[in-house]
């Protein structure tokens, strides 16, 4: 970091733009995969799925060949592939056992498909406060969550780094809960030395066009648990249709849907995890060259990344001490989007606050699950129930979309310098 002052105009007040040129947006798509698809496409066969027992009932072999390369590189047991992961936590949800007016504990600070999965199932979302290090689930805010009713935690690791599995499997096994794990924004990272994504009862990872890789549209579920696996393929396939020609006696969540993924996208999906590990190196040279030039800023706080974890900064979160810089987060933003920083963000989600958990209106218009007998008894979501999250959002998160751009080392210099532009002129702000 350098020692000088900038002075320069700041661009907010009409001085010259630190960042002149857009940086380059960011692709993981090759020509791999483009050869992988056409091979697909001129075979004929794009999906070759049957919903019924039959050998097809599993899919065709590029969702085998898929499967399989994701049992290695995640090195669990069984690798469940779905057209999106919401699906994913939706067959997730029913596959461990829930029944309805179940609470399942989950954080705020997710995308909404962690928690409608669970209501999905005509089970109870309770949220529990985040821990302010790596915005995922608090362990002892979890436990105060507990009741006679909690059947499961369900935990992201959001922005790329690894909830506190350790904590979190300890308090279900006291309780006798299942975890299932969100790990959209975390594939190819570490939690003290173990798979993120692979701790839990299940947990998987999304293919969605904005991932670190992905197949258009897409999902990954992971588990090594038999049981688990055989019944997310059934709720991945018609398992209604299917459940007599296969013999099953387990007739829990029999729901079935379509939520099978294509034999393109598994194609493409083959060679986007080759190049996962390559990608997410990448962001995280990036993501600590930054550090580097942003960690003596006063009032900023760069991303933690705590013991023997591994962080792949989907987003890049810091947070402001906006009373010690005495400039509010909005001007600070506006400051640093008029020097070029772009895919910067005030505060993150607040699920418990959207309007169907505020007005408790999920299924219908008269409140069910809520307000029905299997809800057996009143679930708050007002604001304060999660303070430390609701702060964050409100005041002093502000995220950087690292997921964006592929940075090359003066990209990222720009962007500190940028930051300690707007620093260096902080009291201009006021
Ligand atoms: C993207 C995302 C999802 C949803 O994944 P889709 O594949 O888009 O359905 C769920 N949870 C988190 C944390 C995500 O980032």
């Amino acid at each position: 970091m350098s020692n000088t002052v900038n002075t320069e105009k700041l661009a907010l007040f009409g001085g010259g733009k630190t960042i002149q040129t857009a940086f380059k947006a960011y692709n993981s798509i090759g020509i791999e995969e483009v050869e992988a698809a056409k091979q697909v496409v001129e075979s004929g066969v794009l999906s070759k799925f049957l919903g019924c027992w039959s050998p097809d009932f599993y899919g065709g072999s590029k969702v085998q060949e898929f499967e399989r390369q994701c049992e290695a590189y995640f090195g669990v047991k069984h690798a469940v592939t779905v057209n999106s992961w919401t699906s994913g936590l939706i067959a997730a949800v029913g596959a461990i056992g829930i029944e309805p007016g179940d609470e399942v504990i989950v954080t705020p600070w997710t995308m909404c498909a962690s928690a409608t999965a669970i209501l999905h199932w005509n089970a109870i979302p309770v949220f529990a406060d985040i821990e302010p290090e790596t915005f995922n689930l608090d362990p002892a805010s979890v436990e105060a969550n507990i009741t006679p009713y909690t059947k499961a935690i369900m935990a992201v690791d959001i922005f790329g780094h690894s909830a506190d599995m350790d904590a979190l499997m300890a308090i279900a096994e006291r309780h006798g809960l299942k975890v299932i794990t969100d790990s959209a924004q975390a594939p190819g990272t570490y939690y003290k030395g173990k798979v993120t994504g692979t701790l839990a009862d299940v947990g998987g990872y999304s293919l969605n066009y904005h991932k670190h890789i992905h197949t258009g549209e897409g999902g990954i579920l992971v588990t090594n648990d038999d049981e688990f696996a055989e019944h997310l393929r059934l709720i991945r396939n018609h398992a209604e249709a299917v459940v007599s020609g296969k013999g099953s006696t387990d007739l829990r969540n029999m729901v079935g849907y379509n939520f099978r993924l294509g034999e393109v996208e598994c194609a493409i999906g083959i060679e986007q995890l080759k190049k996962l590990d390559g990608f997410v190196a990448s962001r995280q040279r990036a993501a600590e060259r930054l550090s580097k030039e942003l960690s003596g800023l006063p009032g900023l706080r760069v991303p933690i990344v705590k013991k023997d974890c591994t962080h792949a900064y989907y987003v890049y979160p810091m947070v402001l001490d906006s009373e010690r810089l005495g400039v509010s987060r909005s001007r600070i933003i506006e400051a640093l989007e008029a020097e070029g920083v772009i895919g910067l963000s005030a505060g993150y989600m607040n699920i418990h606050l959207l309007p169907m958990y505020q007005q408790k209106i999920a299924y219908g218009s008269k409140g069910f699950p809520w307000s029905s007998d299997i809800c057996r008894r009143e679930v708050s979501y007002r604001k304060g129930i999660c303070p430390v999250a609701e702060r964050l959002h409100d005041f002093t998160y502000l995220g950087f979309a690292m997921c964006m751009h592929e940075l090359t080392d003066d990209d990222v210099d720009l962007i500190g310098r940028a930051f300690r532009k707007v620093w260096d002129q902080m009291e201009g702000l006021k």
